[in-house]
């Protein structure tokens, strides 16, 4: 039986904060727990509270890193609400024995139909054309050439969950639709009826559309740098919608200001929620504040899914989403701490 003196802290930022009242997960713990909101610009602001935390749930990019997670000597789990736990020392975590996870599966849809608006946006133009509208104008040619949808080929980095469903949206508007993913398995292109690319330069120069769909990881941070983007056809439209930092931003702004790409869709940027001035002022970019998660359901889903690992991983049971392969932590002999 858990008793009710276990502390569940929730860490959110400041700014832009994702929780206003934790009145979610309180319901979800119950009486497992006394839950704790914790807005803050860096986990350093609230050590003292997060070493009496027996599970923590981890909102935004509030980073964790080694030496926060040294005194986390109670913890029993962390779970990064998100699909993305890169702002986690995964590996000290599981050198410590915390478990991590994540929740994977709440948002896929949105973030589909997001990266799809972004493409069809840019495609037809609606960001010029609105702003010629409002300007007093009603030219059907203000934005120029327009290319038709159909046809056109669409490249998908990362087959995971969000870019396949990305392709089984692209399909029925007639893109034609390849991906480069090495790690998923031999068939799943005939599966989705799109083509396989065993290699990303194959992808990248047939793509008339790219969009990214990778976690953020050692192997593709800054994935796209200025040799891959400069690979692409020059009218190009690209989407991002993963993580900021699997582009190298400095190279593409250099590449756009060259004219080698067309257009970019941004949700997530390097240094977010910085925008550079070279995004914010130019006409061929547009923006979306890292919301392509949210809608109202998908939001609250999220903090049930994150508060329900939370009480799984306090009651011992099992969790189907740790990302580190730790399913409980050992206090047995485990010394962490000042130890570490
Ligand atoms: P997923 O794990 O289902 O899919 C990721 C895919 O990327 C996997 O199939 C994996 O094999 C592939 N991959 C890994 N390394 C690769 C590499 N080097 N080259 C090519 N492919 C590689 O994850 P998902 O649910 O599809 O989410 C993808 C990412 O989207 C998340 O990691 C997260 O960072 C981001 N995301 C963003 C938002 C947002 O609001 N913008 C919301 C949710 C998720």
């Amino acid at each position: 039986m858990v008793s009710n003196s276990f502390q569940i802290s929730i860490l959110d930022s400041r700014r832009g904060a994702y929780l206003h009242d934790p009145d979610i997960e309180r319901e979800i713990l119950g009486t497992s727990g006394r839950v704790q909101l914790l807005r803050v610009d860096s986990a350093e602001e609230v050590l003292c509270e997060l070493s009496d935390a027996d599970a923590i749930i981890s909102w935004h990019h509030i980073a964790l890193p080694r030496h926060i997670l040294a005194n986390l000597t109670r913890c029993r789990g962390i779970v990064r609400a998100s699909v993305g736990y890169d702002n986690i020392d995964i590996a000290f975590a599981t050198e410590v024995g915390i478990p991590v996870c994540n929740v994977p599966d709440y948002g896929t849809e949105e973030v589909a139909d997001h990266t799809m608006a972004l493409i069809l946006a840019l495609v037809r133009k609606l960001r010029s054309v609105d702003q010629h509208c409002r300007q007093g104008g009603w030219d059907w040619h203000s934005a120029g050439s327009i290319r038709r949808l159909r046809g056109t080929k669409l490249g998908i980095i990362g087959f995971g969950r969000i870019g396949s469903a990305v392709a089984r949206r692209a399909l029925p508007f007639g893109l034609d639709v390849a991906f480069y993913d090495p790690y998923v398995p031999s068939g799943i292109d005939e599966a989705h009826g799109v083509t396989r690319c065993e290699k990303l330069w194959e992808l990248l120069v047939r793509s008339q559309i790219l969009t990214l769909h990778v976690p953020l990881s050692n192997e593709t941070h800054k994935m796209l740098g200025r040799s891959e983007l400069a690979e692409l056809p020059s009218d190009s439209i690209l989407v991002n919608t993963s993580r900021g930092d699997v582009i190298d931003q400095n190279a593409l702004l250099e590449i756009m200001e060259e004219g080698r790409i067309g257009q970019v869709g941004l949700d997530v940027l390097e240094g977010e929620p910085i925008v550079p001035e070279a995004l914010r002022s130019s006409d061929r970019v547009l923006l979306t504040a890292h919301s392509a998660f949210y809608s109202d359901a998908s939001l609250e889903e999220l903090r049930k899914k994150a508060a329900s690992a939370a009480l799984r991983l306090l009651l011992g049971q099992p969790e189907r989403n740790i990302v580190n392969g730790v399913s409980s932590r050992d206090f047995g002999h485990t010394e962490v701490g000042g130890n570490l």
